[in-house]
């Protein structure tokens, strides 16, 4: 019988690259929470009419949904992503506004796996509901720049476009419906099909063949009403005034069906591969609504976690935090005594490992090694019987002597010699 590993799509992150995740996240939340963000931890499953209202022209719903019957009869899906269901929970708890939020964890989505793309990705994000402040548009997208600048990301770049309001969105859709139909021996076999469903999507379209056709269209710019033409301008002064560099984007679309006005992406520019968005977001002012809740604006961006980390590798920059083990104990007595010196270290906070099995000098002291201590706490025959430890810096090899009852006070010494 052949041996199971992980299915396509999906990876095991091990040490030390787990705790980069998770400081990946700590450092998020620490971005967004001081700016008043609180977090909110949507189920991984739910209803599938919640990510339906995501829009039928979009992948994400209608190819790459993991849905499927539960044993109760319920149509539930894997969520493809976290807006639905912060939405869905808005309409359920009527939370006052403005309603801030931030989450973070994986979403499923059956996508072509490949470098960047996989079938479970991890993304962290922020949604605001209740506010339509343009101003909020730019608090929302210097968070993002805020977070990267964080990371140490500098290869980092913001396209940004407004898609108008519901109204300019529909105008600017026939127009395009009718251009694109003038040229529809020039488009792609996909391309065709997509303008059947949705012409905005065209825009989308990475493929070679449609490029031509799509540097001529109709720019939405053209079709902006007077508020949705006001609000963008006002974004854009609010991330000058803040120094926030961008690129407007007449082709930004982005894939999700519900965005208005405002819509932006972060290209990582150090990644060369095929994926080199890394997060981006916009205004869903209709969402809410499509799910049964009162007319609300709504604004957020997702960072993807996995292809942004990629970005960070390409920069030489967030790498995996340091081993938290600062002492290694070496016992060649049996391993009682380490057993002791463990118990204490550890209960004020002093990270320590040790070997077991009853290893040789040698053995034990190559693990010490392999752990990234900075010391090791040697404890042989001689030193148990005269009640002493010897401790090795690993870094120096002058090792010294100390009584078993300095230990504690010699090793927080060696704490602060090596910060
Ligand atoms: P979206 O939710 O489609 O707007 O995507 C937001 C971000 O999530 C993208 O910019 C990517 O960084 C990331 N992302 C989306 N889909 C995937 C995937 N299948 N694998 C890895 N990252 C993804």
């Amino acid at each position: 019988m052949s041996a199971f590993s992980t299915s396509p799509g999906t990876r095991d992150i091990l040490a030390p690259d787990a705790a980069r995740w998770r400081l990946f996240q700590e450092v998020f939340a620490d971005v967004v929470e001081q700016a008043g963000y609180g977090y909110m931890i949507p189920p991984m499953f739910e209803d599938l009419g919640v990510f339906l209202r995501l829009g039928e022209a979009t992948d994400v719903v209608t190819k790459e949904m993991y849905d499927f019957e539960d044993k109760g009869g319920r149509r539930v899906a894997l969520r493809p992503e976290q807006t639905a269901s912060v939405c869905r929970a808005f309409v359920q708890h009527r939370p006052t506004t403005p309603w801030k939020v931030w989450y973070a964890g994986p979403n499923f989505r059956y996508e072509k796996p490949q470098q960047g793309r996989y079938r479970q990705f991890d993304q962290v994000g922020i949604e605001v509901l209740g506010v339509e402040d343009p101003h909020l548009d730019a608090e929302v997208i210097a968070l993002a720049s805020q977070f990267y600048t964080r990371l140490g990301l500098t290869n980092v770049q913001l396209s940004i476009n407004s898609l108008g309001d519901a109204g300019d969105r529909q105008r600017f859709a026939d127009v395009l419906r009718i251009y694109f139909e003038s040229h529809i021996d020039r488009l792609s076999e996909e391309s065709r099909i997509t303008l059947t469903k949705n012409p905005l999507r065209v825009l989308d379209s990475k493929r070679r063949e449609d490029q031509a056709v799509i540097a001529d269209a109709p720019r939405i710019r053209d079709y902006l009403s007077a508020q949705a033409g006001e609000h963008f301008a006002a974004v854009l002064a609010a991330l000058d005034a803040q120094n926030i560099t961008y690129t407007i984007d007449d082709r930004l679309v982005r894939g999700l069906d519900y965005y208005r006005r405002t819509t932006f992406e972060f290209v990582s520019t150090a990644l060369t591969a095929a994926h080199t968005a890394i997060g981006g977001g916009g205004r869903y002012d209709g969402l809410v609504e499509e799910l049964g809740g009162p007319a609300t604006a709504g604004i957020g961006f997702a960072l993807g976690l996995d292809r942004t980390l990629l970005a960070c590798d390409a920069e030489n920059v967030f790498p995996a935090p340091a081993s938290r083990v600062f002492a290694f104990v070496v016992d060649t007595t049996g391993g009682l005594e380490a057993a002791k010196v463990c118990h204490e270290l550890r209960s004020v906070g002093i990270g320590v490992d040790r070997a077991f099995d009853g290893r040789s000098m040698k053995a034990q002291m190559k693990a010490a090694d392999r752990s990234g201590a900075m010391v090791s706490i040697i404890i042989g025959t001689n030193e148990l019987e005269a009640g002493q430890v010897l401790i090795r810096p690993m870094n120096s090899g002058e090792q010294y002597m100390v009584e078993r009852a300095q230990l504690l006070t010699a090793i927080r010494q060696e704490v602060i010699n090596f910060q």
